[in-house]
């Protein structure tokens, strides 16, 4: 969707507030089913002295399996979304501002991609996560296997010196 920001850019003080669902590229929430509720947006557009702000947050679950243990896992985000918004860019570039070329806002792409930013290089079910055993493939955070971890090299040097 996009919103004119016409009248927040040409008067001291005004705002526009928005709480909308996130419409994804292409075909929607099949664009991204990790998405499992869609994506909630809410917040405002305003004008302080000339400077027009947005100040927001993204409501979101998001659903993928655990990368150590490949369990489904999701987890809720609430991202706070901050941007400094000018219609033209005037010297030198800044990555400070989002430029919007005009009065208007792609508000749902520039949502969709701070939302992408966010989401964690990895994805675990918990930060403590003990993952499947690499011998047996048990999942570690259900069951104990009876299998014994490769000794690493480095802890006998260690026990040799222990021992002298
Ligand atoms: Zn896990
Ligand atoms: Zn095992």
């Amino acid at each position: 969707m996009y919103l004119d920001l016409t009248a927040v850019f040409g008067n001291d003080g005004a705002s526009v507030e928005f709480d909308r669902k996130i419409k994804l590229d292409g075909d929607d929430q099949e664009a991204d089913p990790n998405f499992i509720s869609g994506i909630h947006c809410k917040g405002r557009i305003y004008n302080r002295a000339g400077m027009v702000e947005m100040d927001a947050t993204a409501d979101f679950d998001y659903q993928a399996p655990c990368d150590r243990c490949a369990e489904e896992a999701t987890h809720h985000f609430n991202l706070p979304l901050q941007h400094k918004l000018i219609q033209h860019l005037s010297g030198e570039d800044n990555d400070e501002y989002i430029v919007l070329g005009s009065s208007s806002l792609d508000l749902d792409g520039l949502v969709w991609e701070d939302v992408i930013l966010s989401l964690p290089m990895q994805w675990l079910c918990s930060p403590d996560c003990k993952g499947l055993c690499p011998m047996c493939g048990a999942n570690l955070n259900q069951t104990t296997c009876g299998c014994k971890k490769p000794v690493d090299p480095r802890f006998d040097i260690l026990e040799s010196l222990l021992d002298s």
